[in-house]
C-alpha cells in the first residue's frame, strides 16, 4: 500500500522473512531478559511476537546465554511462535559462536558490532564470525553504533581530515567513519566470502538529525537493506518522537526495510510498547496496515462533557479486542478508518472521509448523533444505547465489506432518516 518509492535493494531472507527487495518493512524487536533465563526470555519473545514483531533479537554475552538459545528456540517453535531469533553479539561474538554451535545453528541471523570484536584483532575476530555464517548459511548484521564506534578507524579519519586544506567540522567526520565503518565491514564479510544477499546494514546514533543524515550519507553507497532506528531513544513520549521523527523522514525517503524503535520502559513496563510504536509509524505514513485507525478530534470548548472520550475509547478498545477474530476473517479489515468526532463543525466531514463515522452532538447541540457509512448519511443515533448500536453497525459493515457476503437482514442495522 505504501505510496513512497523505495530503495532498491537487495533481499536478504532472515529465518523466512524476508527483508529488502521490496517486501514490506519489516518490524523487528529486542528482548530485555537475561537470555540464560530460558523461561523469561521465551516468555517475552512470545508477547513480541503476539504483538506483531516479526524477528526478535535476543543478546548472547555469555556462555550460558549461548547454551540457552537452541532450548529458546525449541520451546518457541513447540508454542507455535514461529519468530525468527537474531543473536546480538559483542567482543565475544566469534569465540561464542565458535563454542556454542548450537547457537549458531538456531540462531536466524547474527548481530555484529564492527567496533566491539576487538581491537588488535579486529579483522580476524570479524572474519571469524562471517566464516560460522557461511559455515551455517547465515545472514548478518554490521550493526555500527557511535557510542562505539571503530577508534582506529575514527582516528585514522581526523588525521585525514585535519591534513585537509579544507577541514570538515568534527560531527562531519563522525559521521563519515560511521558510514566508512558499516561499508568496510560489508566489504570484508564480502571479501570473507559471505554473499552481498546476506548482508543488512545499520548506523545508529541517538541524534534525529544526525540519524538522517547518516542514513542519507549510507543509503546511496550500496544495495544492502538497512536496519533502521534511533539507537538509545529514550522514555515515553521523547523516545516515541525522536524515533518517529527520524524513521518518518527516511522512510519518506525510500530508506529503511527494516525498523526497530528503542524505547527505555518503566521499571517492570510494556516490552511491546516498541512493537507498537513501530507499527503505528508505518501505518500513519501509509506504508503497512496493521489494525483499523479511529480519527478522533482532540475536543475544545464545544465539548464539555467527556462522553465524546470515553466514547472514542471505547471504540478503540473495542477494535483491538476483536481484531485477533477481526484478522482471521476479515481480510484487508486493517485499513478502516472510523471517525469518531466531537460536534457539527468538522465531525460530518471527518466522518465522510472515513469508511464509518459518528458526529457526535457537541455542548447546545440537538441530541443527536448522526452516522455516515462510505460517505453517506446512513443514520441518526440518540439515547443511551448510542455506543452499543455504533458497535453494532460498525461490526456489521466490517462483515458485509470484507467478509465477502452479506449480512443476513435480521441482523443488517436499519438505515433510517435523519
Ligand atoms: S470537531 Fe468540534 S469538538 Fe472536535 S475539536 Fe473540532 S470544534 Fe472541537
Amino acid at each position: 500500500m505504501s505510496i513512497w518509492t523505495r530503495r532498491d535493494t537487495h533481499e536478504v531472507e532472515v529465518g523466512g522473512i524476508k527483508v529488502g527487495g521490496g517486501n514490506p518493512v519489516v518490524i523487528q524487536s529486542m528482548t530485555n531478559t537475561d537470555t540464560a533465563d530460558v523461561e523469561g526470555t521465551v516468555s517475552q519473545v512470545t508477547e513480541l511476537w503476539e504483538a506483531g514483531s516479526e524477528l526478535v533479537r535476543v543478546t548472547v554475552n555469555n556462555a550460558a546465554s549461548a547454551q540457552a538459545v537452541p532450548e529458546i528456540v525449541d520451546r518457541l517453535r513447540d508454542r507455535g511462535v514461529g519468530a525468527p531469533i537474531v543473536g546480538d553479539f559483542h567482543y565475544n561474538g566469534h569465540l561464542l559462536l565458535a563454542e556454542h554451535l548450537e547457537c549458531a545453528r538456531a540462531l536466524c541471523k547474527y548481530r555484529i558490532n564492527p567496533g566491539n570484536v576487538g581491537a588488535k584483532r579486529r579483522d580476524e575476530n570479524f572474519q571469524k564470525i562471517i566464516r560460522i555464517a557461511l559455515e551455517h548459511g547465515k545472514p548478518v548484521r554490521i550493526g555500527v553504533n557511535w557510542g562505539s564506534l571503530d577508534q582506529n578507524l575514527l582516528t585514522e579519519l581526523m588525521d585525514r581530515n585535519a591534513a585537509r586544506p579544507d577541514p570538515k567540522d568534527a560531527k562531519a567526520v563522525l559521521r563519515d567513519a560511521i558510514v566508512e565503518s558499516a561499508l568496510r565491514s560489508a566489504e570484508l564479510a564480502e571479501e570473507t566470502g559471505l554473499p552481498s544477499d546476506r548482508i543488512i546494514l545499520s548506523a545508529k546514533v541517538s541524534e534525529v538529525p544526525e540519524l538522517i543524515s547518516v542514513y542519507r550519507q549510507l543509503a546511496p553507497r550500496s544495495r544492502y537493506p538497512l536496519h533502521l532506528g534511533l539507537t538509545e531513544a529514550g522514555m515515553g513520549t521523547k523516545g516515541i518522537v525522536g524515533t518517529a521523527s527520524a524513521l518518518s523522514v527516511l522512510l519518506i525517503e525510500g530508506i529503511g526495510d527494516t525498523i526497530r524503535v528503542s524505547l527505555t520502559p518503566r521499571p517492570g513496563g510494556d516490552r511491546t510498547e516498541e512493537v507498537r510504536v513501530a507499527q503505528q509509524i508505518l501505518q500513519s505514513l501509509q506504508i503497512r496496515s496493521f489494525e483499523p485507525q479511529v480519527i478522533s478530534c482532540p475536543g475544545c470548548g464545544r465539548t464539555t462533557s467527556t462522553f465524546f472520550q470515553e466514547m472514542a475509547e471505547e471504540i478503540q478498545s473495542y477494535i483491538r479486542e476483536q481484531m485477533p477474530a477481526w484478522r482471521e476473517a476479515y481480510s484487508g479489515v486493517e485499513e478502516l478508518e472510523v471517525a469518531v468526532m466531537g460536534c457539527v463543525v468538522n465531525g460530518p466531514g471527518e466522518s465522510k472521509h472515513a469508511n464509518i463515522g459518528i458526529s457526535l452532538p457537541g455542548t447546545f447541540e440537538e441530541p443527536k448523533a448522526p452516522v455516515y457509512v462510505d460517505g453517506e448519511h446512513f443514520t441518526t443515533l440518540k439515547g443511551d444505547g448510542l455506543v452499543a448500536e455504533f458497535k453494532g453497525i460498525l461490526t456489521d459493515y466490517i462483515r458485509r465489506r470484507y467478509g465477502g457476503g452479506e449480512v443476513p437482514s435480521e441482523n443488517a442495522p436499519a438505515r433510517t432518516s435523519p
